[in-house]
C-alpha cells in the first residue's frame, strides 16, 4: 500500500531518500517521514501531507547520515497526522521502523507490551513493531552480530496481517535489517552502497541489480554487504536479477497500467478487507456497537453512492436485507439528497466512496444527519472528508486507487459489505449460525478464486479482438448478476466509450429486445443457480434473433449447461451467491480493459472523467 526506501552506503541518505520517496508517491500520500543514523543517534523528520512537504524541513537539509530510511504513507490504522507518520520508534527510542502493511493483531500485541512496561504515542498499527524489537533484543543475552536479526526474526513471527519493514538500530548504527510478508520489498545492490524500496523504479536510477525478497527471508544490509537469512535464521546465498525495464515501465511495476496492476491487486485488496474483520468466525465491527435492541429497532437501511461504489451497493442490496431481515434500498446520491427522502432515528444510512470525497454523497450524509438517522461511511481513505461527517466509518483496504475507472474499490466494498451484513445477522441472530460460517468459509477463500480467473485471460484478449470496433454491447443477468451486470457495462463505457446498456434479464422482452439483430453483441452472467434456467431462457430468445453471446458462468452451472449453443463461454469459479459478484466483475474488467487497450485508448485516464468527484 504504501511506499517504503532505504539506502545504506557513502552518500548523504536524505536526498535519496526523498528522491525515491517521490517515485513511489503514487502508493501513498498522506503523510512522508525519513529517519537517518547520525553520530550513532537515529533522527527522525516526518509530518502529514505530501513528500514535497519534507523538501521544506530545513533539518532534513542538514542531515548528514548515510543510512536512513523512509516511507509514504497510506494510513490503514489511524488518521493521517504527524504522531501517526512513520518512521516509528520504539518508546525508549533504539529502534526506528517503517513499516508497509496492516498488522491486524496489534490490538493484543499493544496490550501485551503496555502490561511489560511499554508506552505507545501513535494510534497506528505499525507502533508495536519497534516496540517488540525492543522487548525481543533486550531479552537476549548474545551479544553478537545477529542479536538484531534475532530480535527482529522473534518479533515478526508474533505479526498477524501483512508487512514490509526497514529497521535501524541504535546499537547497530552501520547496518539495517529489512524482511517482509505478503506486502512488496526489493533490494538494489549498488557499489559499495545498498538501497530498498517498496518497488523497483524508486531505484532504478542507481542500480540495475535487485534482490527480490520472499516472504519471510530476512536481509541484514551493510555498505559492502548483503547477508540473507530464512525464516529459521538460516544464512543463504541468494542470486541477484539483473532489470531490463525502463524507468517508464517500471513505475507502474511491470503493468502497463495503473488499471491493469489494480485488477491485479484484487486478491490482496479482498484479503486485507477480511483480515481485520474476522477472529475465528466471528465478523467484528467493535466500533460500531450496534446492539440486537437497535438493529431490531430499523425500518429501513439506505446504501447511497455514485457510480461504482452505488453498484457495490446493488450487489449487496439482497445480501443485507435478507440477513437482517430489514427493507434496504440502493440510491443515487444526487437523487436522494433531492427527494425529501423518508429517514428518521429507524433509518441506518451507509454511504459508500472510495476516496471519501464525493460531494454528492457526502452532502446526502449530512441530510441523513439533520433527519437523525444514523450513518456510516464506507470508504477506503483514512481521515477523508466523509469520516469526519459520518456517526461511524469503516474502511476498506485496497490502498490507493489511481485508474480513474475503479476496480479494487469496488471488490473490496462489497467484500466489506458482506462481513457488515453477517455482523449484522450475527447480532441479530436472524439467520444460521452454520451458513454464516460457509459464507465467511467462502470469503477466506475468494482471493485465491480471484487468483485463478487473473491467470487465465488468452480468451478474454480474444474476445476483445472481436469487440472492438463495436458500436453497443448488451449486458444482461438476474439477482445479483444484474448487479454485476451494470458495473460490467459501466466499465465498458468509461473506458472503450463503446455505448452500452444493461438489462435485467427478465426484461429485455419487456422493450429492449427490439434492438437485439445479427451479430449484436451480448454479456451475458449466470451464477444463480435458482434462476439458471429463467436467464437461459433470456438469452435462448436473443440467440434466435441472431445475437452474438458470451457468457460469464460459473464453473459448476457450466457443467450443467448446453454451453455450445453460446457463442463464447467463460467459466469463473463458483462460490457464494452472496459473493458472486465479487468473482464475475473481474473477467468482465479485464474484458473492458483489452477492448479499450485494442482501441489504444488512455485507459488510466479517460475522457471527460475524474477520479474523485468532488463537485456536485
Ligand atoms: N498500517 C500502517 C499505518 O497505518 C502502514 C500503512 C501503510 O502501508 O502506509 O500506519
Amino acid at each position: 500500500m504504501c511506499g517504503i526506501v532505504g539506502y545504506i552506503g557513502n552518500q548523504k541518505a536524505a536526498p535519496i531518500l526523498l528522491a525515491g520517496l517521490t517515485k513511489l508517491e503514487y502508493r501513498g500520500y498522506d503523510s512522508a517521514g525519513i529517519a537517518v543514523m547520525e553520530n550513532g543517534e537515529i533522527k527522525v523528520q516526518k509530518d502529514k501531507g505530501r513528500v514535497s512537504n519534507l523538501y521544506d524541513i530545513k533539518e532534513i537539509d542538514d542531515l548528514k547520515g548515510t543510512i536512513g530510511i523512509a516511507h509514504t504513507r497510506w494510513a490503514t490504522h489511524g488518521v493521517p497526522s504527524k504522531v501517526n507518520s512513520h518512521p516509528h520508534m520504539d518508546c525508549k527510542d533504539e529502534f526506528a521502523v517503517v513499516h508497509n502493511g496492516i498488522i491486524e493483531n496489534y490490538i493484543e500485541l499493544k496490550k501485551e507490551l503496555e502490561n511489560e512496561g511499554y508506552n505507545f504515542k501513535s494510534e497506528t498499527d505499525t507502533e508495536v513493531i519497534p516496540n517488540l524489537i525492543n522487548y525481543y533484543y533486550s531479552k537476549d543475552n548474545n551479544n553478537d552480530e545477529l542479536r538484531i536479526v534475532r530480535a527482529v526474526k522473534l518479533a515478526t513471527e508474533r505479526l498477524i496481517g501483512s508487512f514490509a519493514i526497514e529497521v535501524l538500530s541504535k546499537e547497530n548504527p552501520d547496518i539495517m535489517v529489512v524482511v517482509r510478508k505478503d506486502s512488496p520489498l526489493v533490494i538494489g545492490k549498488g557499489v559499495k552502497e545498498n538501497y530498498i524500496a517498496s518497488d523497483i523504479p524508486a531505484i532504478l536510477s542507481y542500480t540495475k541489480d535487485f534482490y527480490l525478497l520472499e516472504n519471510f527471508e530476512f536481509a541484514m544490509l551493510s555498505r559492502n554487504s548483503i547477508r540473507f537469512f530464512d525464516k529459521d535464521l538460516k544464512e543463504f546465498k541468494k542470486k541477484a536479477n539483473t532489470i531490463t525495464w525502463n524507468a517508464m515501465d517500471a513505475d507502474k511495476n511491470g503493468y502497463d497500467d495503473y488499471m491493469l496492476k489494480e485488477i491485479h491487486e484484487q486478491p490482496t485488496a479482498i484479503r486485507e478487507t477480511i483480515g481485520t474483520r474476522v477472529n475465528k468466525g466471528i465478523c467484528k465491527f467493535d466500533e460500531l456497537g450496534f446492539t440486537k435492541e437497535y438493529l431490531s429497532s430499523l425500518n429501513q437501511i439506505y446504501l447511497i453512492a455514485c457510480g461504482t461504489a452505488m453498484h457495490a451497493g446493488l450487489a449487496v442490496k439482497s445480501t443485507i436485507e435478507r440477513m437482517s431481515k430489514v427493507h434496504v434500498e440502493v440510491d443515487i446520491a444526487s437523487e436522494f439528497r433531492y427527494r425529501d427522502p423518508l429517514v428518521n432515528e429507524k433509518t441506518l444510512c451507509i454511504f459508500i466512496t472510495q476516496s471519501g470525497e464525493t460531494a454528492d454523497t457526502i452532502a446526502a450524509l449530512k441530510l441523513c444527519k439533520e433527519k437523525n438517522a444514523k450513518t456510516i461511511a464506507v470508504t477506503n481513505v483514512i481521515g477523508s472528508s466523509i469520516t469526519r461527517e459520518a456517526d461511524f466509518a469503516i474502511y476498506t483496504h485496497a490502498g490507493p486507487e489511481i485508474a480513474v475507472a475503479s476496480t479494487k474499490a469496488y471488490t473490496s466494498q462489497i467484500t466489506l459489505l458482506v462481513l457488515l451484513s453477517i455482523y449484522f445477522a450475527q447480532v441479530l441472530e436472524s439467520v444460521d449460525k452454520n451458513e454464516l460460517q460457509q459464507i465467511i468459509k467462502e470469503m477466506l477463500d475468494l482471493p485465491n478464486k480471484v487468483e485463478k480467473i487473473l491467470k487465465n485471460t488468452k480468451k478474454l484478449k480474444e474476445i476483445a479482438k472481436m469487440m472492438f470496433k463495436e458500436k453497443d454491447v448488451f449486458y444482461m443477468g438476474r439477482g445479483i448478476d444484474y448487479a454485476t451486470a451494470q458495473e460490467a457495462s459501466l466499465k465498458l463505457k468509461e473506458i472503450s466509450y463503446i455505448h452500452s446498456e444493461s438489462y435485467a434479464a427478465g426484461e429485455l422482452k419487456h422493450g429492449t429486445i427490439a434492438l437485439i439483430e445479427k451479430g449484436v453483441n451480448v454479456i451475458g452472467i449466470i451464477t444463480d443457480d435458482n434462476l439458471v434456467k429463467k436467464t437461459v431462457s433470456n438469452i435462448e430468445e436473443i440467440i434466435t434473433r441472431g445475437a452474438i453471446t458470451t457468457m460469464i458462468i460459473n464453473e459448476e452451472i457450466a457443467k450443467t449447461l448446453n454451453t455450445q449453443i453460446f457463442t463464447n463461454v467463460i467459466t469463473v469459479p463458483a462460490t457464494n451467491q452472496y459473493l458472486s459478484s465479487i468473482v464475475t466483475v473481474v473477467p468482465l474488467q479485464l474484458l473492458a480493459y483489452y477492448i479499450a487497450k485494442e482501441k489504444g485508448l488512455d485507459v488510466d485516464k479517460p475522457r471527460n472523467l475524474a477520479k474523485s468527484v468532488t463537485v456536485e
